[in-house]
Protein backbone atom coordinates (compact mmCIF):
# COMPACT_ATOMS: atom_id res chain seq x y z
CA UNK A 1 0.00 0.00 0.00
CA UNK A 2 3.16 2.02 0.02
CA UNK A 3 2.79 5.25 -2.38
CA UNK A 4 -1.06 5.16 -2.14
CA UNK A 5 -3.30 8.40 -0.70
CA UNK A 6 -5.64 8.01 2.30
CA UNK A 7 -8.44 8.51 0.24
CA UNK A 8 -7.76 5.68 -2.07
CA UNK A 9 -7.28 3.11 0.79
CA UNK A 10 -10.11 3.90 2.36
CA UNK A 11 -11.57 3.20 -1.25
CA UNK A 12 -9.99 -0.03 -1.34
CA UNK A 13 -11.26 -0.98 1.76
CA UNK A 14 -14.68 -0.56 1.41
CA UNK A 15 -14.21 -2.38 -2.15
CA UNK A 16 -12.55 -5.08 -0.22
CA UNK A 17 -15.25 -5.50 2.81
CA UNK A 18 -17.80 -5.16 0.32
CA UNK A 19 -16.82 -8.32 -1.36
CA UNK A 20 -16.73 -10.17 1.61
CA UNK A 21 -20.16 -11.31 3.84
CA UNK A 22 -20.56 -8.84 5.97
CA UNK A 23 -23.82 -7.69 7.47
CA UNK A 24 -22.77 -4.72 9.94
CA UNK A 25 -20.45 -2.31 9.93
CA UNK A 26 -18.56 -0.66 12.46
CA UNK A 27 -17.48 2.63 11.53
CA UNK A 28 -15.15 5.10 13.65
CA UNK A 29 -13.42 8.39 12.64
CA UNK A 30 -11.71 10.39 14.81
CA UNK A 31 -10.11 13.94 13.46
CA UNK A 32 -10.36 16.78 11.58
CA UNK A 33 -14.08 17.19 9.96
CA UNK A 34 -15.47 20.03 8.12
CA UNK A 35 -18.51 20.64 6.27
CA UNK A 36 -16.74 21.66 2.50
CA UNK A 37 -13.86 19.09 2.66
CA UNK A 38 -14.83 16.36 4.78
CA UNK A 39 -13.11 14.22 7.18
CA UNK A 40 -9.34 15.15 7.06
CA UNK A 41 -6.90 11.63 6.35
CA UNK A 42 -3.68 13.82 5.86
CA UNK A 43 -2.11 16.54 5.23
CA UNK A 44 -4.58 17.87 2.03
CA UNK A 45 -6.30 14.49 1.55
CA UNK A 46 -10.05 14.77 2.68
CA UNK A 47 -12.85 12.22 2.25
CA UNK A 48 -16.30 14.10 2.56
CA UNK A 49 -19.06 12.11 4.56
CA UNK A 50 -21.30 12.06 1.40
CA UNK A 51 -18.88 9.91 -0.55
CA UNK A 52 -18.51 7.56 2.52
CA UNK A 53 -22.67 7.60 2.47
CA UNK A 54 -23.11 6.79 -1.48
CA UNK A 55 -20.16 3.94 -0.74
CA UNK A 56 -22.59 2.31 1.68
CA UNK A 57 -25.65 2.82 0.00
CA UNK A 58 -23.91 1.08 -3.31
CA UNK A 59 -22.56 -1.67 -0.94
CA UNK A 60 -26.16 -2.01 0.30
CA UNK A 61 -27.52 -2.06 -3.14
CA UNK A 62 -25.06 -4.75 -4.63
CA UNK A 63 -25.35 -6.82 -1.54
CA UNK A 64 -28.96 -6.40 0.37
CA UNK A 65 -27.52 -8.92 3.51
CA UNK A 66 -25.13 -5.88 4.43
CA UNK A 67 -28.12 -3.90 6.29
CA UNK A 68 -26.73 -2.06 9.21
CA UNK A 69 -24.04 0.75 10.15
CA UNK A 70 -22.84 1.60 13.74
CA UNK A 71 -20.70 4.70 13.43
CA UNK A 72 -18.98 7.01 15.67
CA UNK A 73 -18.17 9.91 14.37
CA UNK A 74 -15.33 11.93 16.56
CA UNK A 75 -15.03 15.31 15.13
CA UNK A 76 -16.26 18.54 14.58
CA UNK A 77 -19.58 19.42 12.99
CA UNK A 78 -20.62 15.79 12.22
CA UNK A 79 -23.66 15.19 10.20
CA UNK A 80 -26.22 12.28 9.55
CA UNK A 81 -25.21 9.80 7.43
CA UNK A 82 -27.58 9.85 4.36
CA UNK A 83 -28.28 6.47 3.84
CA UNK A 84 -30.77 4.38 2.06
CA UNK A 85 -33.96 3.43 3.94
CA UNK A 86 -32.87 -0.15 3.49
CA UNK A 87 -30.36 0.36 5.47
CA UNK A 88 -30.33 0.64 9.26
CA UNK A 89 -28.06 3.48 11.65
CA UNK A 90 -26.78 3.83 14.96
CA UNK A 91 -24.90 7.30 14.66
CA UNK A 92 -22.94 8.36 17.97
CA UNK A 93 -21.57 11.74 17.34
CA UNK A 94 -18.93 13.96 19.95
CA UNK A 95 -20.98 16.92 19.77
CA UNK A 96 -24.10 18.38 18.08
CA UNK A 97 -24.01 18.73 13.83
CA UNK A 98 -23.06 22.56 14.67
CA UNK A 99 -20.33 21.98 17.42
CA UNK A 100 -16.69 21.94 17.27
CA UNK A 101 -14.98 19.23 19.34
CA UNK A 102 -12.40 18.80 21.72
CA UNK A 103 -9.16 16.35 21.65
CA UNK A 104 -6.86 16.18 23.97
CA UNK A 105 -3.37 15.19 21.91
CA UNK A 106 -1.79 12.74 24.87
CA UNK A 107 -4.87 11.18 26.56
CA UNK A 108 -6.57 10.95 23.31
CA UNK A 109 -9.97 12.17 22.32
CA UNK A 110 -12.43 11.95 25.60
CA UNK A 111 -15.58 11.25 23.56
CA UNK A 112 -13.60 7.68 21.86
CA UNK A 113 -11.96 7.23 25.73
CA UNK A 114 -15.18 6.96 27.15
CA UNK A 115 -16.92 4.91 24.15
CA UNK A 116 -14.16 2.16 24.24
CA UNK A 117 -14.52 2.93 28.59
CA UNK A 118 -17.97 1.99 28.25
CA UNK A 119 -17.53 -1.41 25.86
CA UNK A 120 -14.78 -2.70 28.22
CA UNK A 121 -16.03 -1.54 31.82
CA UNK A 122 -16.79 -4.42 33.17
CA UNK A 123 -13.80 -6.81 31.32
CA UNK A 124 -11.44 -4.18 33.22
CA UNK A 125 -12.96 -4.46 36.79
CA UNK A 126 -15.56 -1.66 36.19
CA UNK A 127 -13.14 1.13 36.64
CA UNK A 128 -13.99 4.62 35.61
CA UNK A 129 -10.89 7.45 34.99
CA UNK A 130 -13.08 9.64 37.18
CA UNK A 131 -12.39 7.76 40.88
CA UNK A 132 -15.28 6.47 42.14
CA UNK A 133 -17.70 6.76 39.60
CA UNK A 134 -20.56 4.56 39.59
CA UNK A 135 -21.21 4.65 35.41
CA UNK A 136 -20.62 0.64 34.91
CA UNK A 137 -24.09 0.70 36.36
CA UNK A 138 -25.50 2.27 33.76
CA UNK A 139 -24.97 -0.97 31.97
CA UNK A 140 -26.30 -3.53 33.50
CA UNK A 141 -26.83 -6.47 31.47
CA UNK A 142 -25.65 -9.07 29.11
CA UNK A 143 -25.57 -6.46 25.99
CA UNK A 144 -25.08 -3.14 25.61
CA UNK A 145 -27.76 -1.13 24.17
CA UNK A 146 -27.64 1.77 22.65
CA UNK A 147 -29.70 3.14 25.54
CA UNK A 148 -27.30 2.20 27.87
CA UNK A 149 -24.47 3.31 25.96
CA UNK A 150 -26.68 6.99 26.04
CA UNK A 151 -26.96 6.96 29.27
CA UNK A 152 -23.38 5.86 30.08
CA UNK A 153 -21.89 8.90 28.26
CA UNK A 154 -24.78 11.08 29.88
CA UNK A 155 -23.45 9.99 33.23
CA UNK A 156 -20.48 12.15 32.61
CA UNK A 157 -21.65 15.37 31.56
CA UNK A 158 -24.47 14.97 34.08
CA UNK A 159 -21.46 14.62 36.41
CA UNK A 160 -19.32 17.70 35.14
CA UNK A 161 -16.43 16.30 36.18
CA UNK A 162 -14.85 15.75 32.20
CA UNK A 163 -15.19 18.99 31.44
CA UNK A 164 -13.46 18.67 28.10
CA UNK A 165 -16.17 15.81 26.98
CA UNK A 166 -19.08 17.95 25.27
CA UNK A 167 -22.18 16.35 24.98
CA UNK A 168 -23.06 13.19 22.58
CA UNK A 169 -25.36 13.12 19.68
CA UNK A 170 -27.41 10.24 18.59
CA UNK A 171 -28.85 9.50 15.46
CA UNK A 172 -30.95 6.51 15.05
CA UNK A 173 -33.07 5.25 11.60
CA UNK A 174 -34.76 2.33 10.10
CA UNK A 175 -34.06 0.63 13.95
CA UNK A 176 -36.27 -2.15 15.90
CA UNK A 177 -35.62 -3.12 18.96
CA UNK A 178 -33.47 -5.80 18.44
CA UNK A 179 -31.21 -3.50 16.58
CA UNK A 180 -30.86 -1.37 19.60
CA UNK A 181 -28.13 -3.87 21.21
CA UNK A 182 -24.87 -2.89 20.01
CA UNK A 183 -22.43 -5.43 22.14
CA UNK A 184 -22.17 -8.30 24.40
CA UNK A 185 -21.17 -6.76 28.01
CA UNK A 186 -18.24 -9.56 28.66
CA UNK A 187 -19.09 -10.88 32.10
CA UNK A 188 -15.54 -11.64 33.39
CA UNK A 189 -12.88 -9.52 33.90
CA UNK A 190 -9.93 -9.36 30.95
CA UNK A 191 -6.58 -9.71 32.26
CA UNK A 192 -3.54 -11.20 31.03
CA UNK A 193 -1.63 -13.78 33.62
CA UNK A 194 2.36 -13.80 33.29
CA UNK A 195 4.09 -16.46 35.38
CA UNK A 196 7.28 -14.30 36.57
CA UNK A 197 10.13 -16.78 36.97
CA UNK A 198 12.97 -14.66 37.42
CA UNK A 199 16.25 -16.79 37.75
CA UNK A 200 16.81 -18.58 41.26
CA UNK A 201 13.56 -17.07 42.68
CA UNK A 202 10.50 -18.53 43.41
CA UNK A 203 7.84 -18.64 41.01
CA UNK A 204 4.86 -15.93 41.05
CA UNK A 205 2.21 -14.28 39.28
CA UNK A 206 1.35 -11.19 37.91
CA UNK A 207 -1.71 -10.24 36.17
CA UNK A 208 -1.69 -6.89 33.98
CA UNK A 209 -5.10 -5.27 32.80
CA UNK A 210 -5.65 -4.58 28.75
CA UNK A 211 -6.14 -0.58 30.08
CA UNK A 212 -2.69 -0.40 31.83
CA UNK A 213 -0.76 -0.46 28.52
CA UNK A 214 -1.44 0.37 24.60
CA UNK A 215 1.89 -0.37 23.43
CA UNK A 216 4.14 -3.45 23.81
CA UNK A 217 7.12 -1.70 25.49
CA UNK A 218 4.56 -0.22 28.06
CA UNK A 219 3.59 -3.97 29.16
CA UNK A 220 7.58 -4.36 29.43
CA UNK A 221 8.03 -1.52 31.99
CA UNK A 222 5.15 -2.74 33.87
CA UNK A 223 6.64 -5.95 34.51
CA UNK A 224 10.00 -4.53 34.75
CA UNK A 225 8.95 -2.30 37.55
CA UNK A 226 7.34 -5.70 39.07
CA UNK A 227 10.42 -7.71 39.12
CA UNK A 228 12.94 -4.59 40.28
CA UNK A 229 10.33 -4.26 43.15
CA UNK A 230 9.74 -7.92 44.43
CA UNK A 231 13.32 -9.39 43.24
CA UNK A 232 15.71 -6.78 44.29
CA UNK A 233 13.52 -4.77 46.56
CA UNK A 234 14.15 -1.67 43.60
CA UNK A 235 11.87 0.88 43.08
CA UNK A 236 12.23 2.75 39.82
CA UNK A 237 10.20 4.92 38.29
CA UNK A 238 10.28 5.53 33.87
CA UNK A 239 13.69 6.14 33.21
CA UNK A 240 16.50 4.92 30.71
CA UNK A 241 17.72 2.01 33.32
CA UNK A 242 14.13 0.96 33.36
CA UNK A 243 13.73 0.58 29.89
CA UNK A 244 17.24 -1.26 29.58
CA UNK A 245 16.64 -3.68 32.02
CA UNK A 246 12.93 -4.11 30.68
CA UNK A 247 14.78 -5.19 27.47
CA UNK A 248 16.54 -8.56 28.93
CA UNK A 249 13.26 -9.70 29.88
CA UNK A 250 11.61 -12.36 27.58
CA UNK A 251 7.80 -13.18 27.58
CA UNK A 252 7.11 -16.41 26.00
CA UNK A 253 5.19 -19.66 25.61
CA UNK A 254 6.82 -23.42 25.40
CA UNK A 255 6.12 -25.03 21.98
CA UNK A 256 7.93 -28.08 23.14
CA UNK A 257 9.39 -29.99 26.44
CA UNK A 258 12.66 -28.45 25.64
CA UNK A 259 14.17 -24.91 26.85
CA UNK A 260 14.84 -24.44 23.66
CA UNK A 261 11.36 -24.83 22.39
CA UNK A 262 10.39 -21.40 22.91
CA UNK A 263 8.34 -18.83 21.29
CA UNK A 264 9.23 -15.21 22.20
CA UNK A 265 6.26 -12.79 22.07
CA UNK A 266 7.22 -9.61 20.94
CA UNK A 267 4.00 -7.82 20.39
CA UNK A 268 0.56 -7.11 20.99
CA UNK A 269 -0.86 -8.90 18.34
CA UNK A 270 1.14 -12.30 19.57
CA UNK A 271 0.53 -11.96 22.93
CA UNK A 272 -3.39 -11.53 22.20
CA UNK A 273 -3.49 -14.50 20.17
CA UNK A 274 -1.65 -16.72 22.61
CA UNK A 275 -3.87 -15.50 25.52
CA UNK A 276 -6.68 -16.54 23.55
CA UNK A 277 -6.03 -19.94 22.83
CA UNK A 278 -5.49 -19.69 27.26
CA UNK A 279 -1.50 -20.59 26.72
CA UNK A 280 0.72 -20.39 29.98
CA UNK A 281 2.32 -16.37 29.32
CA UNK A 282 5.44 -16.82 30.84
CA UNK A 283 7.82 -13.69 32.09
CA UNK A 284 11.83 -14.72 32.90
CA UNK A 285 15.54 -13.22 32.03
CA UNK A 286 15.98 -13.86 28.45
CA UNK A 287 18.71 -17.14 28.83
CA UNK A 288 22.00 -16.08 28.04
CA UNK A 289 22.48 -18.41 25.09
CA UNK A 290 19.65 -16.75 23.22
CA UNK A 291 21.22 -13.19 23.26
CA UNK A 292 21.02 -11.73 19.36
CA UNK A 293 20.85 -8.67 17.53
CA UNK A 294 17.53 -6.69 19.53
CA UNK A 295 17.53 -9.63 21.81
CA UNK A 296 20.11 -8.15 24.76
CA UNK A 297 20.59 -10.45 27.80
CA UNK A 298 21.35 -9.18 31.20
CA UNK A 299 21.96 -9.70 34.84
CA UNK A 300 21.48 -7.78 38.37
CA UNK A 301 24.85 -8.10 40.06
CA UNK A 302 25.10 -7.01 43.93
CA UNK A 303 28.24 -5.26 45.15
CA UNK A 304 30.22 -4.71 42.36
CA UNK A 305 30.75 -1.01 42.11
CA UNK A 306 33.77 -1.01 40.37
CA UNK A 307 32.59 -3.46 37.49
CA UNK A 308 32.62 0.02 34.64
CA UNK A 309 36.49 0.69 35.52
CA UNK A 310 37.11 -3.02 35.50
CA UNK A 311 35.73 -3.69 32.20
CA UNK A 312 37.89 -0.66 30.80
CA UNK A 313 40.88 -1.49 32.38
CA UNK A 314 40.59 -4.95 30.35
CA UNK A 315 39.94 -3.17 26.90
CA UNK A 316 42.56 -1.46 27.30
CA UNK A 317 44.89 -4.24 28.56
CA UNK A 318 43.75 -5.91 25.43
CA UNK A 319 44.29 -2.88 23.18
CA UNK A 320 40.48 -2.86 21.83
CA UNK A 321 37.54 -0.34 22.13
CA UNK A 322 34.17 -1.18 23.42
CA UNK A 323 33.36 -1.65 19.72
CA UNK A 324 35.41 -4.44 18.55
CA UNK A 325 34.08 -7.28 21.20
CA UNK A 326 33.91 -9.59 18.12
CA UNK A 327 34.36 -13.16 19.02
CA UNK A 328 38.17 -13.54 18.57
CA UNK A 329 38.91 -10.54 20.86
CA UNK A 330 36.44 -11.62 23.46
CA UNK A 331 38.25 -14.64 24.00
CA UNK A 332 40.92 -12.70 24.79
CA UNK A 333 38.88 -10.58 27.31
CA UNK A 334 37.83 -13.50 29.11
CA UNK A 335 41.08 -14.45 29.43
CA UNK A 336 41.92 -10.88 31.09
CA UNK A 337 38.91 -11.23 32.80
CA UNK A 338 40.13 -14.86 34.68
CA UNK A 339 43.18 -12.84 35.50
CA UNK A 340 41.31 -10.60 37.26
CA UNK A 341 39.26 -12.27 39.30
CA UNK A 342 41.47 -14.96 40.75
CA UNK A 343 42.54 -11.93 42.85
CA UNK A 344 38.77 -11.33 44.18
CA UNK A 345 35.75 -13.29 43.49
CA UNK A 346 33.44 -10.55 43.26
CA UNK A 347 33.54 -10.70 39.63
CA UNK A 348 32.91 -14.41 39.51
CA UNK A 349 29.03 -14.36 38.56
CA UNK A 350 30.19 -11.80 35.69
CA UNK A 351 32.74 -14.24 34.31
CA UNK A 352 30.06 -17.09 34.74
CA UNK A 353 27.78 -14.56 31.94
CA UNK A 354 31.08 -13.58 29.95
CA UNK A 355 31.98 -17.63 29.32
CA UNK A 356 28.45 -18.46 28.48
CA UNK A 357 27.85 -16.22 26.05
CA UNK A 358 31.06 -17.48 24.61
CA UNK A 359 30.63 -20.58 24.34
CA UNK A 360 26.14 -20.82 24.07
CA UNK A 361 26.18 -18.05 21.73
CA UNK A 362 29.05 -18.85 19.03
CA UNK A 363 26.88 -19.03 16.02
CA UNK A 364 25.14 -15.79 16.82
CA UNK A 365 28.46 -13.93 16.94
CA UNK A 366 29.75 -14.90 13.85
CA UNK A 367 29.02 -11.68 12.05
CA UNK A 368 28.33 -10.08 15.03
CA UNK A 369 30.01 -8.32 18.33
CA UNK A 370 29.07 -7.70 21.71
CA UNK A 371 27.98 -4.79 23.09
CA UNK A 372 28.00 -4.18 27.05
CA UNK A 373 26.87 -1.55 29.05
CA UNK A 374 26.81 -1.16 32.76
CA UNK A 375 24.00 0.94 34.52
CA UNK A 376 23.54 1.56 38.12
CA UNK A 377 20.61 0.50 39.25
CA UNK A 378 20.92 1.65 42.76
CA UNK A 379 24.27 2.15 44.99
CA UNK A 380 24.29 -1.73 45.31
CA UNK A 381 22.93 -2.89 42.18
CA UNK A 382 24.40 -2.99 38.74
CA UNK A 383 22.66 -4.02 35.48
CA UNK A 384 24.94 -5.91 33.37
CA UNK A 385 23.35 -4.93 29.82
CA UNK A 386 24.42 -7.60 26.67
CA UNK A 387 23.73 -6.90 23.09
CA UNK A 388 24.76 -8.23 19.80
CA UNK A 389 25.18 -5.72 17.02
CA UNK A 390 25.93 -6.54 13.79
CA UNK A 391 29.31 -5.90 12.88
CA UNK A 392 28.15 -5.22 8.57
CA UNK A 393 26.33 -2.41 9.73
CA UNK A 394 28.54 -0.18 11.17
CA UNK A 395 32.42 -0.61 10.79
ZN1 LIG B 1 -17.55 6.92 34.79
Amino acid sequence: MKGIKADEKLDQAFDDLSKKDIQTLLFVYSGHHDDESGFQLGPNVNYHLDKISLRLNKWNEEKPQFGKVIAFLDCCNPKKLNLNSSLKLIQFNATSPTTPADSETKEGSPFLNYVIQAFTARANGKVCKIKDCKCHERIPGNFITLHDLWDYLNEHIQLQKETSLKEPYMNAANIELRDTLIAYNYDFEVKFKFKIKWLETAERNKYVRPMEFNEFERLKLILAKDILRHVYSINLEDCSELSKFAEIISLEINTGPRTTHVQEIDKIRLLLLYWNSKRQLRCLARLLPNVNVDKPVGRCFKNVPDILAVHQDILQECNINEHQLTLPNLLQYKQRLDKKIKTTRQYDEYMFVVDMIINQAATQLQDTRLEISFFDLTKDFTLVHMNLVKTTDVQ
